[in-house]
């Protein structure tokens, strides 16, 4: 459908292009989709409908700057990246705009988040590259060893929808930082801000197929790039069945793979927690995004002492939250990302009432009135009374919806969080700290927060367990896939 909303039209584009070889270029095909926002349900530009061929020439543009890029001196390298920062910044508010209009996220959570977090992703990885060091192995006056880190070459990098610049900068600005040229696809839904990345690229003198951005399908162009023999590592967040389907393809191939996935994750509160910051928190780790972020707290255990008082209180604070336009400055929940993404939530709401689950609050789509009206929109919902084990406490909704459990003693609620097929993150509040670290060295999860959530510090390593994740992103550990690690053996006797 041409048109759309005339609002989004005074500043955006209506034609997406992809960035192959320093220059914005159509799809070879010429073929487009259809850019949906959220908050409308109506289209309102189109992006490149990108097939192998785009992806050729991409990776051929990649494989072609690479020499050069990789003997560029670190400290000219970190300079382009830091500029990149700097122009994401200057255009914060464009960026944040774009970003809350492809995503239906408030455009105050991409004006303080999103966007912010994408200039820091530049700005870090053109420090740590900076710090990024090697190792030496002495043998006494028999050798020495040194082990450098080298740049792998063209590497493709693969994100989601739900944080589209954040993640899409939190996996190129390390792979352009370690030496490397990329070829990156954002997810076909939310566009617009990879392409605004793109204008800046040029405009900071990025030099040409250092990065490359190819718009389109998962299935043509993202497994185009991982299937490429030119590619020689894939660094993907997404769902977990995408990524299995990734591991089976680079499996035989032997390419590095980087793989962040869902996560279904354990807010255990006890008692003894700071009542008000609590419960600020969980509201957050339940909604933030429409819940449509991999470390929602969605899974709510809270010791039976205490549960009534709690739940009341979130539930009260849960009902004052405000679902609108996106764009208005009042706006607490947005939209959810598409429209068969809202009939999934809403499927699984039903599911957790089959399942038993009662409805304390939310469990409805909400139709707004005026330019909204078409719009993707759910009450945030929270439901009680589900077994642990049920469908609902297993699988990832990805959606404003959380469940409440109460929980005895330390080793019921251990076994409730480790129960899922996940393990990417978990929450813990409590003031018995002694308590705190026993939970957290029993919960399978690659990240944990006591006494709060989602506070992070971009040295840390990243990532989850069991079907969350492979592999760790963060600091130096994602220079460290982003390169390949060689010893070097001198003989030093006689
Ligand atoms: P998907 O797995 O559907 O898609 C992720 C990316 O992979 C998109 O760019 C998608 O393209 C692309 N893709 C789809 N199929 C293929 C394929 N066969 N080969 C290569 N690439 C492909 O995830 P969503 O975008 O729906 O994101 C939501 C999921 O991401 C949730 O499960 C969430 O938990 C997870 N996530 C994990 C995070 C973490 O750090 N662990 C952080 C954020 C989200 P297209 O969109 O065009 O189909």
């Amino acid at each position: 459908m041409e048109g759309g909303s005339p609002a989004c039209k005074t500043f955006l584009m209506d034609h997406i292009a992809n960035y192959i070889d320093g220059k914005l270029v159509p799809p070879i095909g010429s073929g487009y989709i259809d850019n949906v926002e959220p908050a409308t349900g109506l289209c309102y530009s189109k992006l490149p409908d990108s097939h192998s061929v785009d992806v050729d020439a991409a990776v051929e543009s990649a494989k072609k700057a690479f020499p050069a890029w990789a003997e560029t001196p670190i400290s000219d390298r970190a300079a382009i990246l830091r500029k990149i920062a700097t122009l994401i910044e200057d255009n914060l508010e464009e960026a944040a705009r774009a970003e809350s209009i492809d995503t239906g996220k408030p455009l105050s959570v991409a004006r303080q988040v999103d966007i912010p977090r994408a200039s820091a992703n530049f700005k870090f990885f053109s420090s740590a590259i900076e710090q990024f060091f090697s190792e030496s192995h002495g043998m006494g006056t028999l050798a020495v060893n040194y082990t450098v880190h080298v740049p792998l070459g063209v590497v493709g990098c693969i994100s989601p929808w739900n944080l589209p610049l954040y993640l899409f900068t939190w996996k190129v600005a390390p792979a352009l930082a370690a030496g490397n040229t990329v070829v990156a696809k954002p997810s076909e839904l939310t566009p617009t801000s990879a392409f605004l990345l793109s204008k800046i690229c040029i405009e900071a003198g990025l030099p040409s197929g250092v990065l490359n951005i190819v718009h389109g399908l998962g299935s043509r162009v993202g497994q185009s790039i991982v299937e490429h023999p030119n590619v020689l590592a894939i660094s993907f967040t997404g769902g977990t069945s995408t990524g299995k389907q990734i591991a089976r393809t680079v499996g035989p191939l032997f390419k590095k793979v980087s793989l962040e996935m869902g996560g279904k994750n354990p807010n255990i509160i006890y008692k003894d927690c700071d009542f008000d910051r609590t419960l600020e928190t969980t509201l957050r780790s339940s909604f933030f995004n429409q819940g449509q972020v991999c470390l929602a707290g969605s899974r709510i255990f809270i010791e039976k002492s205490f549960y009534e008082r709690f739940k009341n209180e979130l539930v009260h604070r849960t009902k004052a939250l405000r679902v609108a336009d996106p764009l208005s400055e009042t706006c607490h929940q947005g939209a959810l990302i598409s429209e068969n993404h809202m009939h999934k939530v809403l499927a699984h709401i039903k599911l957790a009432q089959e399942e038993g689950g009662e409805v304390m609050t939310g469990g409805q789509r909400i139709v707004l009135k005026g330019r909204c009206q078409k719009g993707f929109f759910i009450e945030p919902t929270i439901i009680e009374g589900l077994t642990p084990n049920c469908r609902t406490n297993q699988e990832e909704i990805f959606g404003p919806v959380v469940t409440l459990t109460p929980f005895e003693t330390e080793d019921e609620v251990v076994g409730y969080a480790n129960s899922t097929a996940y393990g990417l993150s978990a929450s813990i509040w409590s003031n018995n700290i002694k308590r705190c670290h026993r939970l957290s060295n029993r919960i399978q999860a690659g990240v944990i927060w006591i006494n709060c959530w989602m506070v992070r510090d971009l040295r840390t390593p990243f990532g989850g367990m069991k079907q969350s994740g492979l592999g760790r992103e963060g600091g130096f550990e994602t220079l460290k896939f982003f390169s390949e690690t060689k010893n070097i053996c001198i003989y030093t006797g006689d």
